[in-house]
């Protein structure tokens, strides 16, 4: 029988591995992606066709390849990464297989264009089904780009089983979001058909996380730290009430390569135990670095799986330092860090038997008993003056419900009456210039809102789901949505600052470095005189960075970074011609950054504090985006449920 064995043509058996490797035009991108960082660029760019089946094109600046080295790196088992077998244990790239180039251009259009740093000239090779159809010197900026045109061209029956155009492109954007992750400090471009998706200054890992998935996520974040001997975990579990019903986000990186590993991801959940419903999946983004001679990623070709020699240790580990962190967030309120040594027993009491104490009852006390007028009232905060929101309901002395809520002017600014209270000349806001200006015609406050109004008014109040602020009226209840009247104090607050510009700032005790991409930098500088009199002090704007000493009083250092993205979203956002002026958009986009949100528990002071402010505001009935901020039922509308 004549010989039957034969060795297949490279390009067949390129083909066969190409179905391995690239599955599809996603796996074109986390190939190419993860050669640039392994050539050390600092800057890459994704741009795609029609969800990469049509083009994935990456451009790098890094180290590049000479004219060799490029004809060479399409060739099978040709790599830069290892020379032994040995080297498989100490990996610190990316690649190692040497089968990436290959794979693709034996199923695409390629084209490779790359210039090392020292050489003159670089290199333009063209290859088809893994043929070179060309190779010529060309004028190129240092690194590299390689085009991948029509994957699958050759495989119809592969390119047929491409999904629709929106399932692959999500694909692309998961291999992206995976490298971008790992790399924090690369800056990352993609575009799809020629738009921005994208766009990822050079940051830390916090802030690429809210570039990534939106300034909303800095505020959910709970950091995770440890470190032994055998593994450092670093990175952020999100807080469990944003856990999803779906799959979200859920980020291991070991040793800055993304992996998937159900095992660790049982011990996060578990960690999670009795924090989220069984349903709902917690999000995280973890960094675990190994000893490289601890691992071995090279069980699987797509090199998403990893293999631990000590996998029981780093479980329990990982398991243990999450428990800790969310148990950190769960016991300290953000702002109070310290015990507070008044809720110890005192030493000379700790051993004394308990008394009864004696308790005095005034039977005569009628909740519902109006009480005699008194005075004045004094209001514990800022502006002084004390007709601010019962004088808002003029003329309630008939009770709540049978007047008409109070008008709107026109002009906006205060309040037109008719009976005592405000009027138009003498008392109310008068605004002569940007200034506001108080003046009160009489210390008799004729309408009496609240139930227990004498020297502390709203003295009774409650919070409905951390949203809403209930506090009753002397006919009646109010319901005040939290965020939004906090947004229209500080939008009031905000807009007199950036035009009196007489706003205070709290210096940082280290400057914050924040950066942005170009443009986005050019839109700060825009603003940034109307930001300074907000209280923000910018001691550096340059490149692509900005350095902050000065903050607002009114925010957390740790929400700079968030307001700022958002304020530059909104600006480019912004619709031209509304009519608006830029420091009111200012105004309003800080405002809804700053503002305390939903799901935020107010204490009584808090309650009380924020009710005043906001009813010594110029238009305490609506939010700065024209919201309602609060409703009343007066008894006759609770009468009605109950009939
Ligand atoms: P591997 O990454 O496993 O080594 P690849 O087929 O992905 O295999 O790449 C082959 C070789 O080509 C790499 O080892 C590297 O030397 C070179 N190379 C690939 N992409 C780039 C790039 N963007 N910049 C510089 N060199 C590159
Ligand atoms: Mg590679």
């Amino acid at each position: 029988m004549a010989d039957i064995i034969q060795l297949l043509p490279d390009h067949v058996a390129n083909q066969i591995a190409a179905g391995e490797v690239v599955q599809r035009p996603a796996s074109v991108v986390k190939e190419l992606l993860e050669n640039a960082i392994d050539a050390k660029a600092t800057s890459i760019t994704l741009l795609i066709k029609d969800a990469g089946k049509t083009l994935v094109q990456v451009t790098d600046n890094g180290i590049g390849m000479s004219v060799t080295d490029a004809r060479l790196s399409f060739e099978r088992h040709a790599t830069s990464k290892i020379k032994s077998a040995e080297d498989l244990f100490n990996l610190h790239t990316k690649g190692f297989r040497g089968e990436a180039l290959a794979s693709i251009a034996a199923i695409a259009h390629v084209e490779l264009k790359t210039k090392t740093e020292n050489s003159e000239i670089g290199t333009h090779l063209t290859i088809e089904g893994s043929k070179v159809i060309s190779q010529e010197p060309a004028v190129v900026p240092k690194g590299t780009t390689i085009s991948v045109k029509n994957l699958f061209y050759n495989i119809p029956a592969r390119r047929n089983f491409l999904k629709s155009n929106p399932v692959e492109t999500r694909h692309i954007i998961d291999e992206f979001h995976r490298v971008a992750l790992a790399h924090p400090n690369v800056a990352f471009q993609m575009l799809h058909n020629g738009s921005d998706v994208f766009n990822l200054p050079s940051s830390n890992s916090r802030q690429r996380i809210v570039n990534i998935f939106g300034s909303k996520t800095n505020e959910k974040l709970v950091p995770v730290h440890e470190e032994t001997e055998i593994l450092k975990i670093e990175g952020f579990v999100l807080k469990p009430e944003f856990g999803k019903k779906s799959r979200g986000e859920q980020f291991f990186f070991v040793n800055d390569r993304f992996i998937k590993s159900p095992y660790l991801h049982h011990a996060v959940a578990s960690a999670f135990e009795g924090l989220v419903k069984s349903d709902i999946h917690p999000g995280y983004f973890l960094f675990l670095e190994v000893d490289p001679h601890s691992i071995d990623i090279n069980i699987h070709p797509t090199k998403t799986e990893i293999k631990f020699d000590d996998e029981h240790s780093i479980y329990a580990m990982l398991r243990a330092t999450i428990k800790h962190s969310l148990g950190q967030f769960n016991i300290a309120p953000v702002l109070d860090f310290e015990r507070n040594k008044g809720f110890d027993t005192p030493y000379d009491y700790s051993k004394k038997q308990p008394t009864a104490p004696s308790i005095e009852v005034d039977r005569d006390f009628n909740p519902f008993k109006e009480k005699p007028k008194q005075g004045n009232i004094n209001f514990p905060f800022k502006r002084e003056q004390p007709a601010s929101w019962e004088s808002l309901y003029v003329g309630l002395k008939d009770g709540f419900g049978s007047t008409q809520p109070p008008e709107r002017t026109s002009s906006g600014a205060g309040w037109s009456s008719s009976g005592a209270g405000w009027s138009s000349s003498g008392a109310g806001w008068s605004s002569s210039g940007a200034e506001m200006e108080m003046e009160f015609e009489s210390e008799e406050v004729t309408g009496s809102l609240f139930e227990n109004e004498n020297s502390e008014i709203g003295q009774i109040t409650f919070q409905i789901q951390n949203k809403y602020i209930v506090s009753p009226l002397k006919n009646g209840m109010m319901i005040i949505h939290q965020n939004l009247a906090h947004q229209r104090i500080l939008y009031e607050e905000l807009l007199k600052n950036i035009t009196v510009k007489e706003a205070v700032s709290q210096q940082l005790l280290f400057p914050l470095q924040l950066h942005f991409s170009k443009p986005d930098l050019e839109i700060i500088e825009r603003v940034r005189e109307q930001l300074e009199h907000t209280g923000f002090i910018f001691s550096e704007i340059k490149d692509e960075t900005i350095e902050i000493s000065g903050i607002p009083v009114l925010i957390l250092e740790s929400h700079v970074v968030n307001l700022l993205n958002q304020l530059v979203h909104d600006i480019k956002e912004e619709v031209p011609d509304t009519g608006f002026s830029q420091n009111d958009m200012l105004a309003k986009s800080m405002a809804a950054s700053m503002a305390i949100k939903t799901g935020v528990s107010l204490n009584k002071e808090e309650r009380e504090h924020l009710i005043n402010q906001l009813f010594a505001c110029k238009e305490p009935t609506v939010s700065p985006t024209n919201k309602p901020v609060f409703t009343a039922l007066d008894v006759s509308d609770l009468d009605k449920k109950f009939m």
